[in-house]
């Protein structure tokens, strides 16, 4: 069995990485890039025994095959499939089954590959955890290398700490060490390895996620979500005649739905011997049997809530219909990959986004939660260090940046031999203590360990004084007014406030930018355009983004600014800063 290119890419590079470092690894793949052959080749070329574990017993018999394919049969240890041998150079266990016996692998593995590896978690009482550190106490030199498609996870961020192409993953929490390769769909399908996508655009009807947020682990309210689609019945009678209609000329479909609530109303809608419903509820033997039937094309539909992501392998669905909000890039990503395994008589799939995700196929994962809708990956260049950081922004009609949610530079540089996150700060909040630049939502500072004042802690201090007002800031405008700019401030009930600039010496125009530009700016780190009169920064306002918050304190006179807040969060948020 001839490897192919990439396939041999990505074992040569888990060979290099192993030969001069004991590291964790991990290698990414996509969805249908035939991960098992990839595993099967780096067993049967290792000196040593090779461990293989993973989670769902579709993927242990998978990998198995691949493995016998190439090399002397695996010896396979899964309760699921009435297995356990553990004398083989190569076992394909199940964790599940693994763990429970831990004591069974006490010859030394020279190597563990973890399929699906994004499962695994840092809590070292997890299974994955347990059995690991029952193979290091065995072989202290054992090396762990990860396979996944999705390196991303929504609660913990990346799964490694460094990635090669000189990109900083997750510093804290990262269970591996090092991504070593990585390979993106577009070339796949190119290439003929997956089958094209199609989006589907002519909708009957689509749902509005738009105003139930994702928790910061992705995770959306059933309760939430239920009870917004208990508002959609006609969306859903809708765009379940238009998959019937669809579905007719197509050989088999895969529904995500938002909740099991959603999913049982969507099955009474289709013909009852055409469709199934799988959840986390559905027992393993009622699973396994509703999927043969659906892979023998007895049934058509087949509906699912969040279970048919991974580990599920059926080559001939050409329609996946996307009912169910989704906070991540890769999720979607994953969804669709259900549909782009070749198959005889299937030219493409046919996507249909009923839930106004909005994700490009294509999309790079950006490591952070969409900040709201209109959101797109854009490429910004760290103005020190050059490197070109993806972070999710937005872009005008011609595709230029008008805005962009960055933090922090996540270049990778290398000094005196040492990998360090680049220092450069898109945004920032400064130490009252020491001056240090800390992230936004930072709360002790990196360098000096001060406790960052919690806005709301100081905000509530504040208003217990007299002469200090909360200006809840709603629009901000630019005028011109006898030669000065005039930034004119309106909050919730049609208040005002303004701040006044000139722009006659040097000084002034410097003093500007420091006061203005560079804290209400949408693009920081990116150019802005020399400024010397009034007009020009008029002309430019929308590069410049409103505070969510002003302070401001009485005086004899009038009001002066105290602070102004951006990004603000807590409990004296505006209604307003969702809006746009
Ligand atoms: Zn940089
Ligand atoms: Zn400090």
């Amino acid at each position: 069995m001839q490897l192919r290119d990439y396939q041999q890419q990505a074992v040569d590079s888990a060979v290099k990485h192993f030969k001069t470092s004991p590291d964790s690894a991990v290698l990414v793949l996509p969805t249908g890039a035939g991960k098992s052959i990839v595993i099967a080749e780096l067993a049967r070329i290792a000196n040593g025994r090779v461990l293989v574990l993973t989670h769902v017993k579709e993927l242990v018999a998978q990998n198995a095959e691949k493995v016998g394919i190439l090399t002397a049969a695996a010896g396979i240890y899964s309760a699921g499939l009435n297995q356990k041998s553990t004398d083989n150079k190569t076992i394909v266990a199940s964790i599940q089954s693994a763990v429970r016996a831990k004591e069974k692998f006490s010859s030394p593995f020279s190597l563990v590959i973890i399929d699906e590896c994004h499962r695994i978690s840092q809590d070292k009482d997890s299974q994955y955890q347990l059995l690991l550190t029952h193979l290091k106490s065995i072989n202290p030199k054992i090396r762990l290398l990860g396979l996944t498609a999705t390196p991303y996870r929504l609660d913990l961020g990346w799964i490694y700490r460094h990635h090669y192409h000189g990109k900083v993953g997750n510093p804290d929490k990262a269970v591996f060490e090092q991504c070593i390769f990585e390979l993106p769909m577009r070339p796949l399908i190119k290439r003929g390895y997956l089958s094209t996508p199609k989006i589907f655009d002519g909708l009957s009807a689509q749902y509005d996620f738009s105003s139930i947020k994702a928790s910061t682990s992705g995770q959306y309210q059933e309760a939430e979500v239920n009870d917004l689609l208990s508002h959609c019945g006609r969306a859903t009678t809708a765009i379940v005649k238009q998959l019937v209609q669809i579905g007719s000329s197509r050989q088999g479909v895969i529904i995500f739905a938002a909740t099991v609530r959603h999913a049982e109303e969507i099955l009474k809608l289709l013909s009852a011997e055409q469709a199934a419903l799988i959840t986390g509820k559905t027992s393993t033997e009622q699973r396994d049997s509703l999927i043969e039937q659906f892979k023998a094309r007895k049934i058509k539909y087949l509906i699912n809530v969040a279970v048919l992501t991974t580990g599920f392998d059926a080559p001939h669905v050409d329609l996946i219909a996307i009912l169910r909000p989704t906070a991540s890039v890769s999720l979607f990503q994953q969804m669709v990959g259900r549909g782009l395994r070749i198959c005889e008589g299937k030219s493409e799939c046919l996507i249909i986004d009923y839930a106004a995700n909005g994700y490009d196929l294509y999309f790079p994962e950006v490591g952070q939660n969409k900040p709201n809708s209109k959101s797109v990956p854009v490429q910004v260049h760290c103005p020190v260090c050059d490197f070109a950081n993806i972070f999710w922004g937005l872009v005008d009609d011609d595709g230029d940046i008008i805005e962009h949610f960055g933090r922090r530079c996540q270049a990778l540089i290398e000094q005196e031999g040492q990998k360090k996150q680049c220092d450069f700060r898109f945004r920032s909040k400064v130490c009252p203590n020491c001056g240090e630049e800390n992230d936004i939502a930072a709360k002790i500072c990196h360098s000096c360990d001060a406790m960052l004042i919690d806005p709301d802690k100081r905000l509530k201090e504040v208003l217990q004084q007299k002469h200090h007002h909360l200006f809840k800031c709603d629009a901000m405008l630019f005028e011109e007014d006898k030669d000065r700019l005039k930034i004119r401030y309106i909050d919730i009930d049609g208040n005002d406030f303004c701040q006044y600039f000139n722009f006659k010496t040097k000084a002034q125009i410097r003093a500007f930018y420091a006061i203005f530009v560079l804290s209400h700016t949408r693009t920081p780190g990116l150019k802005h355009p020399r400024y010397s009169k009034v007009q020009e920064v008029i002309a430019t306002r929308d590069l410049f983004r409103k505070p969510d918050i002003l302070l401001l304190k009485k005086h004899k006179k009038g009001w002066d600014l105290q602070e102004t807040f951006f990004d603000y969060q807590g409990r004296y948020q505006t209604e307003s800063k969702f809006l746009n």
